[in-house]
């Protein structure tokens, strides 16, 4: 692609020099970077498509921003730091320069806010802008949390609010995940947490993905659902309404957890002090389904559909 050196030139200076445990950064075949002696590494790959996950009215920077959040979070949601990022991209050849560079500033932003180096990518020609991020990090051996820990009787929490993302991608708007590091590392660190995800989905599909893969059912309470403002004033403050933005709508990346009862109070403590943390229900044996109580009844949640609770 015409350009892609000079690409490749800008970004590389506007990353600087490797230091620390990175040995070699971008411009070179590969990157090369040293594990931390008794860390395991982790890596996630998350592609968005123009049209289908973001709009280019929404802000190239934000669109950025966004992809490398989305990457950051997954490292998060299993208990890592995030450490290194490889960025590629696919551009429209026109206006590619400008296009990249934009994008660029936003990941580097995202990137810089939590700790995380751009160590390397690729960009070539498309139709359409295609954003693939490969997110690298780290995690103490043993202390990688995982979708299939968790037991019935855990308590099941969500950190800050829901439905601010669908909000945003309806409204045209730029989202800028908050993302919770200093809360994954404290709760992680301490091994109170037996099974984790964050929200890119919304939070049925999520609760089903613990639930499948721990084995169990659950039971939340609609009422402890932490609903954004955004949400709740997109549907004329009708909160039933804006439940559909948290359970459907995606791109909260907040963090979905279980921790055992024991671990309640530590966990709501840390919660006080780094995150908003609501306690949405409790892990049930698998025969009792995933389920919310609602309207004085426990009711199955569809997977794919909220209206359906009523
Ligand atoms: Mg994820």
């Amino acid at each position: 692609m015409p350009g892609e050196f000079k690409i490749i030139e800008r970004l590389r200076k506007a990353a600087g020099r490797p230091s620390g445990s990175l040995l070699l950064g971008i411009g070179d075949d590969c990157a090369a970077f040293r594990p931390a002696p008794g860390f395991e590494t982790l890596a996630t790959s998350d592609m968005l498509i123009e049209g289908v996950h973001f709009r280019v009215s929404q802000g190239l920077g934000a669109v950025g921003y966004k992809s490398m959040a989305a990457n950051i979070s997954d490292i998060l949601a299993c208990g890592g730091e995030p450490l290194y990022a490889l960025a590629a991209v696919g551009l429209p050849a026109k206006g590619a320069m400008r296009t990249a560079l934009s994008l660029y500033s936003g990941m580097r932003k995202c990137a810089d806010k939590f700790g995380v180096k751009i160590i390397g990518g690729d960009t070539v020609r498309s139709d359409k802008l295609v954003i693939s991020i490969t997110a690298i990090g780290e995690a103490a051996v043993g202390k990688t949390v995982t979708r299939s820990g968790a037991k019935p009787g855990d308590y099941i929490l969500v950190t800050g609010d829901l439905g601010n993302g669908a909000a945003a991608l309806k409204q045209n708007k730029a989202w800028l995940p908050p993302l919770r590091p200093q809360l994954s590392s404290k709760l992680c660190g301490r091994s109170l947490v037996s099974s984790m995800i964050d929200i890119s989905d919304g939070l049925s599909s999520e609760l089903y993905h613990l639930c499948e893969e721990s084995g169990t059912g659950a039971l939340i309470y609609e009422e402890l659902v932490p609903v954004s403002k955004a949400a709740l004033n997109l549907a004329g403050g009708i909160r039933r309404r804006a439940l559909s933005a948290a359970f459907l709508g995606g791109e909260d990346y907040e963090l979905l957890f279980t921790v055992p009862a024991e671990c309640l109070g530590t966990a709501l403590k840390l919660g006080r002090k780094y995150s908003k943390l609501s306690v949405l229900g409790r892990m049930l044996p698998v025969r009792q389904g995933v389920k919310i109580f609602c309207s004085g009844k426990a009711k199955v949640i569809p997977r794919g559909g909220y209206d359906a609770f009523y």
